[in-house]
This record gives C-alpha cells, sequence and structure tokens, in this order.
C-alpha cells in the first residue's frame, strides 16, 4: 500500500503545523510521499508566502528594493527551521537567490516556486525523508502541458523504498527554466505524484474537514459529505467547495485512485472520498430525498447550481429526456426551492398530482392567489385569465411530465 499525501499552505504555516504533519505521516506507515505548498497563513492578516514572492519579484522588476518583503519570506522559513531544531543550511540559499533577484536573472515564475522548494527542504529535514525537487520529476511540453509519461518515469526512478517530500506547484520547461501550475497548482502535482506511483489513495490535507455541505461562512459548522463521485464534484461546485484545483482530478481519476480530503487540524475526521463510484448497492430508490440524505446535503445547495434530474441524466442513472418543460422546470427549481411558506407548499402538494382534474371555480380567491404565485414563479408570467388556453397547456404540460412533476413534489417535500 502507497499512500500520496499533498499538505496546503495552512498546513505549512509554522512549526507547530509541521508537527502536525509528522504526527499524521507518522500514525500511517503508507504515507511515503509527501507533496508540500509553500507557507500559508497562520492567522486572518497574515500573509501568504507565495504572495509575498509575487511581490518581491515586482518589486525588483519596478526597480524598488525588495529587501524588507524578502526578509519577511526568509525569516518565516528561518523561523520554522529553528524551531523545529533543524540544522540546515537556508542562508546561503537565500542568499544566492537574492543576487540572482537582484541581478534580474530570476523568472517570476522561478521567484514564485520558492515558496514550495523551501518548504520541501524543511519538511524533508524534519521528517528524515529524501528530498525530491519537481524540477528533476515534473516536465512540462513546450506548450504548457505537463509531458506525464517522461513525468511519471522519472518519479518513480526517484522513489526510494523509504518516504520522499517533494515541492508542489511548479516544474521545468524543455529549456530548463522553471514554470509553476495556476494558483493552487500543489494539488495537481499531488495528483501527479499519485498516478505516477500508482498510490492506492490521494489524501489532499487541507484546513477544512472535506467537502462541506455548506458554506461555513454562512451555515455554523456545516458537516462534510463522506463520499462523492467525481462527476458530482464536477457538478456540485456549490458555494465554498472549491477545496481542490480542478486540474487535480484528471491525474487521479484517469488511473482510478481515490481522492480523500483530510483536515490536518482534525486529523481523526475521516473527510470526503472521492471516487467514480460507489459501488454498495444501498437498495434504495434514486429519488431527491435518498440522494440528498445520502450525501448529508440539503435541497438548497443542490438547485442553487443544479437539479436533481439533469445530474441523474449526466451520470447516466437516468434517460434522458428532451421535452420543453424540462427546460423552463430546471430554472424554476432554483426558485422553488426557496419557498418556505408552509401553506404555500401545502396547498401545492394538495393540487399539483391532480392539477388535470381541478374545477377552478371552486378555488377560494386565497387558492388561486397561491396557484397564481405558483404560475408566475415557474413561467414568470401572472395568470390574466384563469380560463385561458394558454395557462391550462402549460398546467398539462407539466401534468404530462412524470419525471418533473415527481421532482417537483419531492423537492416541495423536502
Ligand atoms: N503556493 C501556491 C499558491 O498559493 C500553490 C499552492 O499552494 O497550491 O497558489
Amino acid at each position: 500500500m502507497l499512500k500520496v499525501t499533498k499538505f496546503g499552505g495552512s498546513s505549512m504555516a509554522d512549526a507547530g503545523q509541521y508537527q502536525k504533519v509528522r504526527d499524521i505521516l507518522m500514525a500511517d506507515k503508507e504515507r511515503r510521499v509527501v507533496v508540500v505548498s509553500a507557507a500559508g497563513k497562520r492567522h486572518s492578516k497574515d500573509h501568504k508566502i507565495t504572495d509575498l514572492l509575487y511581490l518581491c519579484h515586482a518589486h525588483v522588476q519596478y526597480g524598488v528594493s525588495c529587501d524588507s518583503v524578502y526578509d519577511m519570506i526568509t525569516s518565516r522559513y528561518l523561523e520554522i527551521r529553528d524551531e523545529l531544531g533543524l540544522k540546515l543550511d537556508l542562508e546561503s540559499e537565500f542568499t544566492e537567490l537574492k543576487k540572482r533577484l537582484d541581478a534580474k536573472q530570476v523568472s517570476q515564475d522561478e521567484m514564485a516556486s520558492r515558496g514550495e522548494y523551501f518548504s520541501a527542504k524543511l519538511m524533508a529535514a524534519f521528517l528524515g525523508f529524501q528530498f525530491v525537487d519537481a524540477a528533476e520529476w515534473v516536465f512540462f511540453n513546450i506548450d504548457g502541458t505537463v509531458d506525464k509519461k517522461k513525468s511519471y518515469a522519472a518519479l518513480k526512478e526517484q522513489m526510494t523504498g523509504e518516504g520522499i517530500v517533494t515541492p508542489g506547484f511548479y516544474g521545468v520547461m524543455p529549456n530548463g527554466t522553471i514554470r509553476t501550475f495556476s494558483r493552487g497548482g500543489s494539488d495537481i502535482t499531488g495528483a501527479l505524484a499519485a498516478a505516477a506511483l500508482d498510490a492506492d489513495v490521494y489524501e489532499n490535507w487541507t484546513d477544512v474537514s472535506g467537502i462541506l455541505m455548506a458554506d461555513p461562512r454562512i451555515v455554523d459548522d456545516p458537516q462534510a459529505i463522506a463520499e462523492v463521485t467525481y462527476d458530482e464534484l464536477r457538478e456540485l461546485s456549490y458555494s465554498g467547495a472549491q477545496v481542490l484545483h480542478e486540474d487535480a482530478i484528471f491525474p487521479v481519476r484517469e488511473k482510478n485512485i481515490p481522492l480523500n480530503i483530510r483536515n490536518t487540524n482534525d486529523p481523526q475526521a475521516p473527510g470526503t472520498m472521492i471516487r467514480e463510484s460507489f459501488e454498495e448497492d444501498s437498495d434504495q430508490l434514486l429519488t431527491l430525498g435518498n440522494f440528498l440524505r445520502y450525501h448529508h446535503m440539503d435541497a438548497r445547495s443542490l438547485y442553487a447550481k443544479y437539479n436533481f434530474s439533469r445530474l441523474c441524466v449526466e451520470a447516466c442513472v437516468r434517460e434522458a429526456y428532451s421535452e420543453p418543460i424540462e427546460e423552463t422546470m430546471t430554472k424554476a427549481f432554483s426558485r422553488l426551492v426557496a419557498i418556505d411558506s408552509r401553506r404555500w407548499i401545502q396547498f401545492l402538494l394538495d393540487i399539483l398530482p391532480r392539477l388535470d382534474d381541478v374545477d377552478f371555480t371552486k378555488l377560494s380567491h386565497m387558492e388561486q392567489q397561491m396557484l397564481n404565485m405558483f404560475y408566475t414563479t415557474v413561467w414568470q408570467e401572472t395568470i390574466e385569465d384563469f380560463d385561458a388556453d394558454a395557462v391550462w397547456e402549460r398546467f398539462y404540460t407539466l401534468c404530462d411530465s412524470p419525471v418533473m412533476l415527481q421532482e417537483l413534489i419531492e423537492l416541495l417535500r423536502y
């Protein structure tokens, strides 16, 4: 068994976080490959090292001294080293880099990459693992894509029986210069390492306990979703679910490697497991209610971006259909999910299943108004005349679409 782990910026922010990382690795001997980010923020007012590196480079480009920013960067790493009691000579590398930077010999990408580079150097020394530079195994093609064949072979060759630590976020161009991925790209390096080594799992350690069912800025302490398929992950990029760089999915998915989002600050939490499919058959019907319960989600987070029927069609578990009502309803679902009047919901649940034989003359004024509200929400027009054919045609099309009607009723029930 081999587990490839990737630790994000907050997991690398200070010496205390390094210790947590070591505990996590020591708790499981299969965690032998470690990909690291640059040091992130220690608190909300702090700076990410990567941001400071870009800033430093910009100073030099404009002919402004970057000494104080450079100092902030180097002192963060020296502080971590000293607090961990490591005997690693970083000073000479810092001096050398600064000399080349001032002489405008360091590209923006190379400068940005140094955050991950120094993180990996320190982490390797702390763990007693071997340091493998990303420039020795992440090979870019001239067009900026990764040469996977060459990169995978190179990492396999570097992989000893013992553990290795490698920096995320960058690699090397065919001409030998450093190139970075886009921001947050250490996730991609981790996925490439997992794919290269045919890992059993790719653990992505961050500061949340997985993909949350709601945005923590809005909902207090939301639960993490235990299991998600790759398709659902792509589709359910609802509020705040951006825990992962989207390009990190492909390399592991291609090799059928499960991806586990974990929390460095809560290592006991199982996090979110993402895979191609979950085999065990629950014997439950695929209904909206069951789906939401299974994923510990609520209807609002699903309908904010998507609708259940379309999700089922795209996941190939329900047949495609192309009734014109689908488009109308799909748009209306996100509006309908916001209804919170008990009375209105009760009325709709009562009338929708028997819409084709309702006698409208018998509806009270209040009931007519509630039906009118429903009509307006779905078709974005008000009912001027309850006898008009156009109104009835629309209601009948809805009745004739069992899939849509069923989903609508389920949504209202939920
Ligand atoms: N340090 C880089 C960034 O902030 C890459 C990463 O952390 O994944 O974007």
